[in-house]
């Protein structure tokens, strides 16, 4: 199995993390992966907020 480096960094503080969640936050529907400190921010009083799984490295 091929495996390349994949490093992903939270789409709200751009910063790397081993652990992200993925999330959906907006209306838009769009998937993002946040770390956990950006994650419990954006789930506050948030009706879109969408939890979709954790991703570690
Ligand atoms: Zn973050």
């Amino acid at each position: 199995m091929a495996t390349k480096p994949r490093i992903k960094y939270c789409e709200i503080c751009k910063k790397d993390f081993s652990t992200m969640y993925r999330i959906q936050y907006e209306f838009t529907k769009k998937w993002i992966f946040a770390c956990k400190e950006c994650l419990l921010n954006l789930k506050k009083e948030n009706p879109n907020y969408v939890y979709g799984g954790t991703w570690k490295k």
